[in-house]
């Protein structure tokens, strides 16, 4: 059967290949009624599946290598007493016989009872075992689901193959780093998610948003991803994949074209410079920094450090991905943040628990409670500083107190590195992330007390317009039009240029080819994007007439309706 899904384009471009199903095995699981009959058998599988998975960590445990972290030998030692207690291996059987189900769905729903008992655990430690039970679980799962799952494809193929997928987190994502898909598609999914912003780092066509892809869709069925229109084609006919094909060989022909502007400066056709960086997420994204000929890098999100793994990267850890960085920029600028976890960027072993994750304890709040972890963090940074030219950015800063504490915190590192005798650059510049309304409301605030701004637009507009930004059911009500949303970016940028102060953007509207001479209108000069995106903003830049962009920018704030603006930005574009 053919049929298209629309959703929403994280990542351009067109790729046709067949469906390789990914998933994570709690959101697969179905749920079927069996036979009385069938009980006992099922009890068999389900005990069959328990002996597989002690065989898989018995093994694991016999291959543990020697310069292993002793943590290692403990947490499989952990999950196995976890495995052998009777509310894994038993209390499965009597909900498989009570409510008569099959063993996935028993296991999963004993998972569910487990985990609210631990998150009634007082003791902090215990209460975070959590997630260990669940990764007992999901062995468990796999190994009940695991023939009936499709093979792994091998490396040379996968450029042939479109992911599949329910849902990911950004965790899960960032393990695709490592492979070379063709495309992605996921069920849900904002489009300034994280997982979103992974997706579009891999630099395939992607769309997010799908709803039903993932069962609809069987392995193997052949699929054109359209990154372009926010369209994927399931089984396409023969006319369609002609013309498919013919659309993917122009695309991949202006590409080339674009690659050829890597070495030129980017400046208006007034003769306004401007700098386009990149952000990026571990070091092994600079190949592509270098290629996309990004002037430095705008937004290094250090997060994707701490992610699947299970203990937290050490001070020299951290120093050594800083410090390749730094040097491999050869002294252009590298703007390092500071850890911004919470919300939707969970660590492992941190399942989010509270109420309201995106506004909870995030990013600047989570260090400056956890002061320790924070210290090392910069000390790593500021050690990296001495090896190029490192900046600090702080992450959702709100109030004045925050920036005061962080700062004490920085000194605090330079006085301990001091200490040891350790080099640093005593100039690093240290700024915040304008990321809430409140910060770019109280802007003075912030000029006073930084020494440059970079606007976290993703977040800006998920507080604005209060929308989460994960959430794909109201993901058609995040505007970055919204003229609440522009008012506040205008009046970012026009008050530190007032104030000497460098402002760049570094969320995705940094990247939006129909916002590029809008911000450059608002006096926007630094521009920080996926490096995928820099080569077409650098030609939409070289051929933007300032003069007209900061008319219509004027327009467009006085017009206060976002269809109003996108008329005046369809005249502006054209
Ligand atoms: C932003 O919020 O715009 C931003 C750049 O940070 P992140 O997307 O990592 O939250
Ligand atoms: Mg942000």
């Amino acid at each position: 059967m053919n049929f298209v899904l629309h959703g929403t384009s994280v990542a351009s471009g067109i790729t046709i290949g067949q469906a390789h199903l990914v998933s994570t095995a709690r959101l697969e699981v179905a749920h079927y009624e069996i036979a009385e009959s069938a009980v006992q058998g099922e009890i068999f599988r389900f005990d069959a599946a328990i002996a597989r998975a002690k065989q898989e960590l018995a093994l694991l445990e016999k291959q543990i290598p020697a310069d292993a972290p002793a943590e290692f030998g403990a947490f499989l030692n952990l999950h196995r007493l976890m495995l052998e207690d009777s509310s894994l291996s038993h209390a499965p059987r009597e909900i498989i016989r009570g409510r008569r189900c099959n063993a996935e769905w028993a296991l999963v729903q004993q998972m569910e009872i487990l985990g609210e008992q631990f998150d009634q655990v007082e003791d902090a430690y215990l209460r975070e075992r959590r997630a260990d039970m669940q990764q007992v679980v999901e062995r468990v799962l796999k190994a009940l689901i695991g023939d009936k799952a499709a093979p792994a494809p091998r490396r040379a193929e996968e450029h042939q193959l479109i992911v599949v997928a329910h849902d990911l987190s950004p965790a899960d994502m960032l393990l695709f780093k490592g492979h070379e898909y063709g495309g992605f598609v996921t069920d849900l999914g904002g489009v300034t998610s994280h997982t979103a912003i992974l997706a579009r780092s891999l630099n395939i066509p992607a769309l997010v948003g799908l709803h039903h892809a993932r069962h609809m869709i069987r392995e193997g069925e052949m699929l054109i991803v359209d990154g372009i229109q926010g369209v994927l084609v399931v089984n396409p006919d023969p006319i369609v994949l002609a013309e498919y094909r013919l659309r993917q060989s122009q695309h991949e022909i202006e590409r080339a074209k674009l690659k050829r502007l890597r070495t030129t400066h980017a400046a208006t056709l007034d003769g306004a410079e401007v700098d386009l960086y990149a952000n990026i997420e571990l070091p092994q994204d600079l190949e592509q920094v270098h290629e996309a000929g990004a002037e430095g890098i705008g937004l290094f999100r250090t997060e994707f450090l701490f992610m699947n793994r299970r203990d937290l990267p050490g001070e020299d850890e951290q120093f050594e991905a800083y410090r390749e960085v730094a040097r491999r920029m050869r002294g252009k600028p590298v703007v390092i943040r500071t850890l911004d976890v919470g919300a939707d960027k969970a660590l492992t072993g941190h399942a989010v628990t509270m109420p309201n994750p995106a506004l909870g304890l995030r990013a600047i709040r989570y260090c400056l409670a956890e002061p320790h972890m924070f210290l090392a963090q910069l000390r790593a940074i500021l050690r990296a500083s001495h090896h190029g030219k490192v900046r600090i950015l702080l992450p959702m800063v709100a109030h004045a107190h925050e920036i005061d504490q962080a700062l004490g915190l920085v000194r605090q590192a330079r006085a301990q590195l001091d200490d040891k005798g350790a080099p640093y650059d005593p100039k690093v510049e240290v700024g915040g992330m304008i990321e809430i309304p409140a910060a770019a409301l109280a802007l003075p605030m912030f000029i006073q007390r930084l020494d440059f701004l970079s606007i976290g637009t993703n977040d800006l507009i998920q507080y604005t317009l209060a929308i989460d930004r994960t959430d794909d059911a109201v993901a058609h009500l995040y505007d970055p039009l919204h003229p609440a949303v522009l008012q506040l970016v205008a009046h970012v940028i026009r008050e530190a240029r007032r104030a000497g102060t460098p402002v760049a953007v570094c969320g995705e509207m940094a990247g939006d080819l129909e916002l590029t001479r809008l911000l450059l209108g608002f006096g926007l000069r630094n521009f920080s994007m996926h490096p995928a995106q820099l080569p077409a903003i650098k030609e939409r830049v070289l051929r933007t007439s300032l003069g007209k962009a900061r008319s219509y920018a004027q327009k467009v704030l006085r017009a206060g309706d976002a269809a109003k603006t996108r008329e005046l930005l369809a005249k502006l574009n054209a």
